[in-house]
């Protein structure tokens, strides 16, 4: 039996990871659950999976839970305390960190210390704080199983192959609902067509930023700190079907892809029972209907948030915490439609541009930065 504790329950991977769960009753059972203020769904939760812990973030969504879940055994607790104690809870051996936000670095830190292995979803955690987190899991001989399927992609594509041999890592895009759109035509587009995903079902920020292609920006910064990749080997592949969901090019010149149908279960399993695999129904490619599978350059110039990531890759310390934080801050504002869709990577950069980098951030002065972006686009705004 593999037990496993959840960051983020109720959200979107979180509910697809229980939906793992639900379906392999005989091998994995719940330790602990964390959630933000979705009193509701973790009552439910609770008394489905009988975690020992749960986590709501604000004290009032916990007081309100304990009253709910009164009659069972589980123990209630509270903020980023929670978090820890989940983190290195004795009998957890792997942590899904499927938690928004750069509130999960410090509780994965504390489980890698703790000797657990993480599914790692939280973009955040690599993309501010790879550089403390890979060398540290390396030390503790854990392993940080990707969960984005991009990442999860890439690592069934190398399946153990030394770095020497890879020669690029072939990151696929959607392209998102605007893709082939001109900046012009961006400047018109409102939060309702910015929701509209044409493959995926995700969360809402999530949704955004793949709509920008910041979420790519993310997710080439999070290949470099768990493939340790250069960025320059890093390309960017738009291939608007969704089903190649990554690839890796060796020396050679053979490329190893990974393909599958546009769901999130995949990966997640994949992470969970990894190096094996379970069976899973009703997840198949059709290949006769799908017909053709098509490819295309990034266009960097008018999504340039995605070449604003390569700008922070390449010069690194806590420039992409900046290019994060800046990007949160803007999708938040945007989907409070407070701020125009253009003005999100106008917002990334300019923060960009006013930060004076810090070259080995710890996790104190990844936060400050964060604190600082935040700071600096509410005065603006
Ligand atoms: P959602 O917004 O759907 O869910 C976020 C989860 O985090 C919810 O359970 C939420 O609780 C919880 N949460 C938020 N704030 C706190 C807090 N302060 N303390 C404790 N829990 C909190 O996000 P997604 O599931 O879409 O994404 C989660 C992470 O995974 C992100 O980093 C995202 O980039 C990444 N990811 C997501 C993919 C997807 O397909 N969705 C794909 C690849 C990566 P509550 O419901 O109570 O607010």
């Amino acid at each position: 039996m593999k037990k496993i504790a959840i960051l983020g329950s109720t959200g979107s991977i979180g509910t697809q990871t229980l939906e793992i769960v639900r379906s392999n009753r005989e091998e994995l059972e719940v330790e602990a659950l964390a959630a933000g203020s979705n009193v509701a769904l973790m009552e439910a939760q609770i008394r489905e999976f009988q975690p020992r812990i749960a986590v709501m973030w604000s004290a009032e969504a916990a007081a309100q839970l304990r009253v709910r879940v009164a009659d069972c055994r589980v123990q209630v607790l509270q903020g980023m305390a929670g978090l820890l104690e989940i983190a290195v809870m004795p009998q957890v051996q792997v942590l899904v960190t499927a938690i928004v936000g750069m509130i999960g670095i410090k509780p994965t830190i504390e489980a890698i210390k703790a000797g657990k292995d993480i599914a790692l979803a939280n973009k955040e955690t690599l993309v501010c704080a790879g550089h403390i987190i890979m060398p540290l899991a390396r030390e503790r001989g854990v392993s940080i199983l990707p969960v984005d399927s991009e990442h999860s992609a890439i690592f069934q594509s190398l399946n153990g192959e030394p770095a020497g041999r890879v020669s690029r890592i072939l990151l696929t895009a959607s392209g998102g609902p605007f893709r082939g759109y001109s900046r012009e035509r961006l400047a018109g587009v409102q939060v309702e067509d910015a929701l509209k995903h044409p493959n995926w079902a995700m969360g809402r920020k999530i949704t955004i930023d793949s709509s920008t292609l910041v979420n790519k920006g993310l997710e080439v910064m999070e290949a470099k700190w768990l493939f340790g990749v250069e960025p320059s080997r890093i390309q960017v592949v738009v291939h608007p079907q969704s089903i190649i969901h990554s690839m890796v090019e060796y020396i050679d010149g053979a490329v190893i892809a990974q393909l599958g149908m546009p769901d999130m279960k995949l990966p997640i399993q994949y992470a969970l029972f990894y190096p094996d695999r379970r069976a899973m129904r009703d997840n198949r490619v059709d290949f006769f209907k799908l017909g053709s599978v098509t490819f295309e350059e990034p266009d960097m110039e008018t999504f340039y948030g995605l070449k604003l990531a390569y700008r922070a890759l390449e010069q690194g310390g806590s420039l992409p915490t900046v290019y994060n934080a800046a990007n949160e801050r803007a999708v938040a504002l945007f989907l409070e439609h407070r701020i125009g869709y253009l003005q999100i990577p106008e917002l990334i950069q300019r923060c960009m541009e006013h930060h004076t980098v810090a070259e080995h951030p710890g996790v104190e002065e990844i936060l400050e930065a964060e604190q600082s972006v935040y700071d600096y686009i509410d005065r603006q705004v």
